[in-house]
């Protein structure tokens, strides 16, 4: 298979370093200066250019509706993990940054003590129990992924 055959699924697959603290799958291709990672692909006929996290939302999970952003449930920008990936709406992201601004640190927003272990990013304060019960729900409601073909046992992505 010639290098331009290389299925989109595993060209982003093959462009990610795997965190197991965090099970991110972070982007290690092109990044633009405001921090997020870009990525080009043949959509259609057309040459696409878009943010990669939204690419790996259409290969991984489906299209994304109309008017709809995506949010990372890890608040790790250059994550690709589809099961850190959730549609939202703008408003969604402005409630978030407010209520991330007036918490106090100590603790989640559902209660949980952020301090290690329950910690998915120290640097961050993600808690870890909220993680795992996302993850869990995500699994549930998101038949649509087919993880098992993109993702190893540990979490990590499947590379070709
Ligand atoms: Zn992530
Ligand atoms: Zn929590």
């Amino acid at each position: 298979m010639g290098k331009h055959n290389i299925p989109l699924d595993q060209k982003l697959l093959n462009r990610c370093e795997f965190d197991p603290v965090s099970g991110c799958w972070n982007w290690t291709g092109f990044i633009k200066n405001s921090g997020y990672g870009s990525f080009t692909a043949r959509k259609k006929g057309k040459t696409v250019t878009k943010t990669v996290y939204r690419w790996a939302y259409e290969v991984f999970i489906g299209p994304i509706e109309e008017g709809a952003i995506i949010r990372h449930s890890c608040d790790n920008k250059l994550c690709i993990n589809p099961s850190h990936l959730e549609t939202g709406t703008q408003k969604d992201n402005m409630q978030d940054r407010l209520t991330r601004t007036w918490r106090p640190i100590t603790h989640c927003i559902n209660g949980h003590e952020l301090k290690s272990p329950n910690l998915v990013s120290v640097k961050r304060k993600r808690c870890k129990i909220c993680a795992y019960e996302r993850r869990d729900k995500w699994y549930e409601t998101k038949g649509k992924f087919q993880y098992r073909k993109w993702q190893n046992a540990d979490g990590s992505p499947k590379k070709a």
